[in-house]
């Protein structure tokens, strides 16, 4: 039997209504497709409309409800605009996953503002701007789960990867402190942190660094392969479903051991 699960795993997340940004391909869009197969209903959010599309298309065809909203995750008013949208539209709001991220490595020397800005306000202010806009109705609510996807580059560190190391770890902070604010309103607030996993984020630095990606991989992962979307969706589908209402302020690495 192989240790690659081909689907995730089941909950019961019926009637209850969930935003995924960064749902237009590679983790996110498995965590929507997942999350809106056991029964969410999930708004989708990215920058590219058409590839938002082919998720929500993908969802309904496979009898789930999904809607795009097209939206940069570092622009407050965008953020707060799409948050209110998703409530209009379907009443209420559970479960945020802040899952949009980018990379722009460069060893430290070399970095330019630029490069130090852009990783930071994606990955960080856009996380920031969505648990805040999420959390106030959640603490209505008194109810929701929050979870953030963090990275083993904000545990470990990496190499040429500073501004998202700081970025990836600025989230885990914002989780803990966020889980302490909310836990008493039942609301959880919880990170992944997942290994290297098959995406296109990954693609591209295995076309880059080719065999040397791969021998790094079986070097520094005990599991010696990379994960799959799905394995990191099992576990962003269990922090969001009820049997999880105990843990908050939480990171589960996804990671093939690497951390461990
Ligand atoms: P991808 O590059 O495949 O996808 C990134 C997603 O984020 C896309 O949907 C992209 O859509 C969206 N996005 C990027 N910038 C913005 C923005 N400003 N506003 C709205 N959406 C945005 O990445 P992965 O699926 O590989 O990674 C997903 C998350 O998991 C990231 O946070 C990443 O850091 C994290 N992660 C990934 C690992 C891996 O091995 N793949 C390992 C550890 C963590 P669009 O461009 O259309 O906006």
């Amino acid at each position: 039997m192989s240790d690659q699960p081909a689907r995730s795993i089941t909950v019961d997340l019926s009637g209850q209504v969930a935003i995924v940004t960064g749902a237009s391909q590679g983790l996110g869009q498995t965590m929507a497709t997942e999350l809106a197969a056991n029964g969410a209903k999930v708004a989708c959010v990215a920058r590219n409309a058409d590839k938002l599309a082919e998720t929500v298309t993908a969802i309904e065809d496979a009898g789930g409800e999904a809607a795009g909203f097209s939206c940069d995750v570092t622009n407050r008013e965008s953020v707060d605009k799409l948050v209110d949208d998703v409530v209009e539209k379907w009443g209420k709001l559970d479960i945020l996953v802040n899952n949009a991220g980018i990379t722009r490595d460069n060893l430290l020397p070399r970095m330019t503002d630029e490069e130090w800005d852009d990783v930071i306000c994606t990955n960080l202010r856009g996380a920031f701007l969505f648990a805040r806009a999420a959390s106030r109705i959640m603490m209505r609510a008194r109810s929701g789960r929050i979870i953030n996807i963090s990275s083993v580059s904000g545990l470990i560190g990496n190499q040429g990867q500073t501004n998202y190391s700081a970025s990836k770890a600025g989230l885990i902070g914002l989780t803990r402190s966020l889980s302490r604010e909310l836990a008493g309103r039942k609301v959880t607030v919880n990170a992944v942190a997942p290994g290297f996993i098959a995406t296109e984020m990954t693609k591209v630095l295995e076309a880059k660094y080719g065999d040397a990606f791969r021998n790094e991989i079986k070097a520094k992962i005990p599991a010696k392969r990379m994960g799959t979307p799905e394995e990191v969706a099992a576990a962003v589908l269990f922090l969001a479903s009820p049997a999880a209402s105990y843990t908050t302020g939480a990171v589960l690495t996804v990671d093939g051991g690497m951390t461990g």
